[in-house]
Formats: C-alpha cells, sequence, structure tokens
C-alpha cells in the first residue's frame, strides 16, 4: 500500500507502525465546511463549492509557467478554478462528474476565481448516499509537512486506516481512568483527532491523548522507580568522613553551598543498601564534575570502582583531563576507553576510574569490574538509556547522572520521577556573565559590523547558529544554514574565514571543522545547533543565533553557554524576527538573567498549554500533543498512574503498552 519512497519518508518522522501513523497528529484543521452555492461565494474567505466540471486545460502564461484553468457550475452559476504548475491534474479530473472545491476565491486578473483549490470528487457510496469527503467541505486536517509529505497523502492513507482499524483497536487505559477523568475512548479520539466534525470534537480527542501521553510517561517512571528499589546495591561501603573532608579541603576552591549540599545528598545515598538513582542538575560550568569526584574518591578510598559514561568522545577526553588533574594525586588510576584507543589487556584490573562513552558499558571486562558507582554524564536524556540497560539488572551500583538541562521541577518529576534530584542552583563566585542582547531586524547590519571588528585579525571568534538544516514549509521564513553559510561568505563577511557545521555532516568532517575552528584557523562557525553539547572553545567570544524566537529559553542558554568560558568579555547576540508581545520577552529575558533554572522555569510560565508544540518547545522533549506546562493535566496524570500501578499485572493491556511505548521514550531522537 505504501511505496518505498514514502515507507523512507515515513522513517524520517519516526513512523514505522500503523499505529505511529494513526497517531502523526495534525496541527490545525482548515475551515472548509462553509458551503456556498457558486453565486453566494463570498471574495477572500475559504469555502467548499460543490460543482460539476465543465471544461480543463493547460495553458502557459507569457512568462512560460504552465497553469491550469477549469470550469465548473453548479445550478446557480458558474466559475473559474485555477491552479498553477500542477499539469499532472489534467489526468485527475474528468468533465462531467462531480467535485467538492474548497478554498479561497479572489481576483485573480480581472475575474474572479477560485486560485489552488482542495478538490476531491464525489463519490457514492456501495450503501447508497455519498462517501465522505475527507479533503475538501469539512474541518480538515493539516499536518506538519515534511520530507515530502503532504497533508493530502497522509489524510488519503490515515482515513481508510481508520475505517479498518478502529473497530479493533482495544483501549488500554482503564475504565476507571476514563471515567473519572471523564476522557474520550481511544478509538473515539483517534477518529476526531483526525477527522473532527466540529473542533469541540477534536479538542475532546486532544484532551484524551494528552492524557495519555502523559499518563504512560508518568506510569513509566513510576515503574522504573519501584523496579529500582527493589535493587541491591552492588557494593555498600562505610563513609570515610574525614578523608572525605580532607579531600574537599585541599580543593584549589571552596565549594558553594548547592555543590556541598548535592554533595551531602550524594554521600548520605552511597551508603545505603538500595543502589542511588540521582540526577544531578546544574547548568554548564555550575561544577559537577567535581561534585562526583567527591563521590569517586569516596568510592575509591574503600578499594572500589568508579566509571564516568559521556555521549561523545570529545566530553570523553576533557572530563579525562579535569579528573586526571583533580585524582590521580591523590593515587586513582584512571583510564580512558574511547571506540579508536582500547586500554591494554592487564592494566585494566589496576583501573579505578574509567571514562568513556557508552562504549564503555558493552566492554567486555566491565562487568567484571568491582563497580560501585556509576556516573552518567547525560547533556541531554542520553541517559535515559544506559540506565534502562542497568535497570534489567538485579543488582546495580549506584548511579548518577549529570546533565545541564535545566529541567523545571515538574517536569523533572515526570519524566524523571524514578529519579532523586539534587540541584546545583548557583554558580561559582566571580564567573563573567555573557553579554546579551536581543537586536532588533534594523541593526543587523550594524551587529555584522560589530562582529567583523571583534573577530578580524584578533584572535576571538564566533558562533552563528540557523535552526534548520532545510528549508522546510512550514518554517520557510527561517533561513536555512547551508544557505546562509553561502549567504554570509559571499555577501557579509568576504575578508573572513567562515566553516560551516550541522548535523548531518559525516562525523569526520564534522571534527575537521571544529578543530579548524579550535586551532583558529576559522573566524566564524555557522551552524545548526548541533553545537549545544559540550564543545569547548575558550577564545570564540561571541554567539549570534538567528530566530532565536523559535527556541526554547533554556535551549538558548546552552547555546549562550558556548561563549564566556574564558576570561575574556563574551557576548550573545539574540535576532528575531518577531520582536512583539510575549515572544519578545522571553527573550529579553535573556539579557537579565545568566541563570538556566530561573529561565526553564520563566519559560515554562510563560508558554500556553495550547502553545503548537514543535516550535517554541522543540529541543528537549518530544511530546506529540501533551504540554508540561499543563500542570493541571500533570497532576491528573501522575494521581492515575499511581492508582493503576500496583495492579498493572491485571491489565495486560495497558502493561504491553507500557512496554511498547517505553521502548520509544528511551530512543534518543
Ligand atoms: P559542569 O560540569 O557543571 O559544567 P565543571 O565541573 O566542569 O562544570 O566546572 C567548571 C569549572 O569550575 C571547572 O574549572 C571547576 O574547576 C570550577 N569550579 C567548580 N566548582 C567551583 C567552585 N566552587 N569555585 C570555583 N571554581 C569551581
Ligand atoms: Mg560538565
Amino acid at each position: 500500500m505504501i511505496g518505498p519512497t514514502y515507507v523512507k519518508r515515513l522513517a524520517k518522522l519516526n513512523i514505522y507502525t500503523i499505529e505511529d501513523l494513526l497517531y502523526h497528529f495534525p496541527t490545525r484543521y482548515e475551515d472548509f465546511t462553509n458551503l456556498k452555492k457558486i453565486r453566494s461565494a463570498e471574495i477572500g474567505q475559504n469555502q467548499t463549492i460543490k460543482a460539476q466540471l465543465l471544461s480543463f486545460k493547460n495553458e502557459y502564461t507569457k512568462s512560460g509557467k504552465k497553469i491550469q484553468k477549469a470550469i465548473v457550475t453548479d445550478e446557480t452559476g458558474t466559475l473559474e478554478i485555477i491552479w498553477f504548475n500542477q499539469p499532472f491534474l489534467a489526468r485527475a479530473f474528468k468533465i462531467g462528474e462531480w467535485y467538492q472545491f474548497s478554498g479561497k476565491v479572489d481576483w485573480f486578473g480581472r475575474k474572479l476565481s477560485m486560485v489552488s483549490p482542495d478538490h476531491e470528487v464525489i463519490k457514492t457510496a456501495p450503501s447508497g448516499g455519498t462517501k465522505q469527503v475527507i479533503h475538501t467541505g469539512r474541518l480538515v486536517p493539516v499536518y506538519p509537512e515534511t520530507y515530502g509529505i503532504s497533508s493530502k497523502w497522509l489524510r488519503s492513507r490515515i482515513y481508510p486506516l481508520l475505517e479498518s482499524s478502529l473497530a479493533s483497536i482495544e483501549d488500554f487505559l482503564p475504565p476507571e481512568t476514563i471515567k473519572q477523568f471523564q476522557l474520550a475512548k481511544l478509538n473515539y479520539a483517534l477518529q476526531k483527532i483526525h477527522f473532527p466534525d466540529t473542533l469541540d470534537q477534536s479538542d475532546e480527542a486532544r484532551k484524551r491523548l494528552a492524557f495519555e501521553e502523559l499518563f504512560l510517561i508518568q506510569l513509566a517512571s513510576l515503574s522504573r522507580k519501584i523496579d529500582w528499589q527493589r535493587k541491591v546495591a552492588a557494593q555498600t561501603f562505610p563513609m570515610d568522613k574525614v578523608k572525605v573532608d580532607n579531600f574537599i579541603n585541599e580543593l584549589p576552591f571552596t565549594l558553594t553551598k548547592a555543590q556541598q549540599k548535592c554533595v551531602n545528598e550524594i554521600l548520605n545515598d552511597l551508603g545505603k543498601k538500595t543502589p542511588m538513582n540521582r540526577l544531578l542538575e546544574g547548568d554548564v560550568g555550575s561544577g559537577k564534575t567535581v561534585v562526583a569526584a567527591v563521590a569517586m574518591y569516596l568510592v575509591y578510598i574503600n578499594g572500589l570502582k568508579s566509571a564516568l559514561m559521556t555521549p561523545t568522545e570529545i566530553l570523553a577526553q576533557q572530563h579525562y583531563q579535569t579528573l586526571t588533574d583533580l585524582l590521580s594525586p591523590l593515587g586513582v588510576k584512571i583510564a580512558l576507553v574511547t571506540g579508536q584507543k582500547k586500554p591494554k589487556g592487564d592494566k585494566q584490573n589496576d583501573t579505578d576510574l574509567w571514562i568513556g562513552t557508552h562504549a564503555l558499558l558493552f566492554q567486555k571486562q566491565f562487568d567484571e569490574q568491582r563497580l560501585a558507582l556509576m556516573v552518567i554524564d547525560e547533556q541531554h536524556r542520553f541517559g535515559v538509556e544506559q540506565r534502562a540497560t542497568l535497570a534489567q539488572k538485579a543488582i546495580a551500583p549506584h548511579i548518577l547522572t549529570m546533565t545541564a538541562t535545566p529541567i523545571p521541577r515538574t517536569i523533572a518529576l515526570t519524566l524523571y520521577g524514578d529519579l532523586d534530584l539534587s540541584l546545583i542552583d548557583e554558580m561559582p563566585p566571580g564567573r563573567k556573565q555573557v553579554k546579551t542582547w536581543v537586536v532588533p531586524p534594523e541593526k543587523r547590519k550594524a551587529a555584522y559590523e560589530w562582529i567583523r571588528q571583534h573577530v578580524k585579525g584578533t584572535d576571538e571568534q564566533a558562533f552563528i547558529i540557523c535552526p534548520l538544516i532545510e528549508e522546510s514549509e512550514t518554517l520557510t521564513d527561517v533561513r536555512a544554514v547551508t544557505a546562509e553559510y553561502k549567504r554570509l561568505t559571499a555577501e557579509v563577511f568576504t575578508d573572513l574565514r567562515l566553516g560551516l557545521l550541522h548535523g548531518r555532516m559525516k562525523s569526520k568532517e564534522k571534527d575537521e571543522v571544529i578543530n579548524k575552528f579550535r586551532v583558529g584557523e576559522l573566524d566564524i562557525l555557522v551552524s545548526t545547533p548541533v553545537i549545544e553539547v559540550g564543545i569547548d572553545i575558550p577564545q570564540a567570544t561571541i554567539m549570534m543565533i538567528e530566530a532565536s524566537d523559535r527556541f526554547g529559553l533554556a535551549q538558548l542558554h546552552q547555546l549562550r553557554g558556548r561563549v564566556g568560558r574564558s576570561d575574556k568579555e563574551s557576548y550573545c547576540l539574540l535576532f528575531a524576527d518577531n520582536m512583539e508581545g510575549r515572544s519578545f520577552e522571553r527573550l529579553k529575558a535573556m539579557e537579565k538573567t545568566n541563570l538556566g533554572i530561573e529561565l526553564a522555569e520563566l519559560d515554562f510560565k510563560m508558554r500556553g498549554p495550547g502553545e503548537i508544540h514543535g516550535t517554541t518547545q522543540h529541543g528537549f522533549f518530544n511530546l506529540k500533543i501533551a504540554s508540561f506546562s499543563d500542570l493541571k493535566l500533570t497532576e491528573e496524570t501522575r494521581m492515575a498512574a499511581q492508582a493503576v500501578i500496583n495492579n498493572i499485572e491485571k491489565l495486560p493491556i495497558l502493561k504491553e503498552k507500557l512496554r511498547t511505548s517505553e521502548a520509544k521514550m528511551v530512543s534518543p531522537n
């Protein structure tokens, strides 16, 4: 039914199964319910006309473009319909058939015409009467159009799929939950999210589907928590307070209050028989590593081993440096394990602390180590996967997950409800703040000039960040990074050395560009947000972000964290097309505060629950339909999950659903 081209395109949207397709939701509806006779068609309004085709022809305009013209009629008059550059339509139309056309009637030249409407033949259903229309004459679902998959294509596949599968879809939510929270049934919700008769119906559907989305996340984290609490710590060991305090006192700086509090929480966990499962959250530069180092040191003085896992090799190397400085003078033996470099065989048993990417987990000899503590530096959400791997074992090491993602507490409770939370909510004293400005469009030129003065012939460098790789229909106003790179090179910074970096480049190409930038062979790196994850280039002092109103504040903050990494004054310039209202206010907050968690909380409050996801929310969490900022829903779903978690063995459909949806949650996107 679906050819290989489309299979590939769908895969890019993470659509692999029938269920995935049914759960690919429209972002809005086109209202074509307004049925009009030709004579009473309103100019400039969306409407639907039911008419018979009198003629159809392809024509050329003076400039050589193809134009399609149809004449249609109903009992009140005739109307011309035009399309541009769609000659294949000739094959779709038959003279004498009746069609529905939905779109706007407008002046075209000196005539009133309907321009590029959606159209659909009116068929007789086998049972008599007319067949359901799906593209015209109703509320028509509009899907985010990406990867060459049009809304029309999706409608034409999803509709028959709903018809054939709805009857057999069982609702996995327990009847009590449905009743208590007055939710729509699953098959009703799936039908009405795609093809509602009224907007109320789509709201009902949305409510149910948002509920189940958060409910499943809550249930998953609750069940992980319960599983975890049944575990036994791989190693238990006493706390040597004197030695640990000595270590802390010997550090070249005093721990901040927040760091000290986190250290205490962690050390307290390490003494327990149930393994620790804790999230250490703190901005880039807030000093998480040293907190982890204290824990590793405690493990070491008890003759046991630790491991530190990172999402990238660059980060593994950075940690290796830092921890070698901190811990090896005390006798801790540290090994760096990366994809390329495996440690030599007989050295392994000596190692007290392993550092590497998640390749580390799959090292054969790794299990044999006396592993007491696993630290995961996840940056974003990668930790979920590693924890899941470990969670399958009855005995587990203590786990500390470090994240620089400023997750508001309510979200942390939902998404990482199985973890205990330690927050470093202050920065070490004396940090320079990155000076941040929101730049209005009329100052763009001046800003370019300002950047040039800073980077030309100096050892300072700049990042320019664009949100997307390719133009896509829904984000046509966003500058694509490749086009922007060419434009900047050819028109703006002709006298400077520019590099291009984006997520679709091969990792070798990426490394090459980053290295060129690192050694100062480039002045400006034009990039997508891929640089967000842990690149450390101290001489980069300027971060300029295009279309910054499309990012979440937390993500902007992380990008900003790529500069200000030396004692040089650093700057962040936020460009935005939309300089009005809330989206401008949000950006203004970037000028005022330098604390990630504050920005995240603010963003969280400012986004209404109804905000279309995928724009401001994109970045950290991929909710399809629910919103974490819907506090009531978050609360309700947590209650609902708590109510069923102990009965889950008696709810096989729910259990299965949880299993499959967890598998999806785990995969980092
Ligand atoms: P994070 O991992 O949270 O991004 P790091 O642990 O890499 O941050 O710490 C950033 C820098 O701050 C390091 O150079 C570290 O030595 C230093 N640092 C950590 N804690 C303190 C402190 N309390 N006072 C001063 N400097 C600190
Ligand atoms: Mg770090």
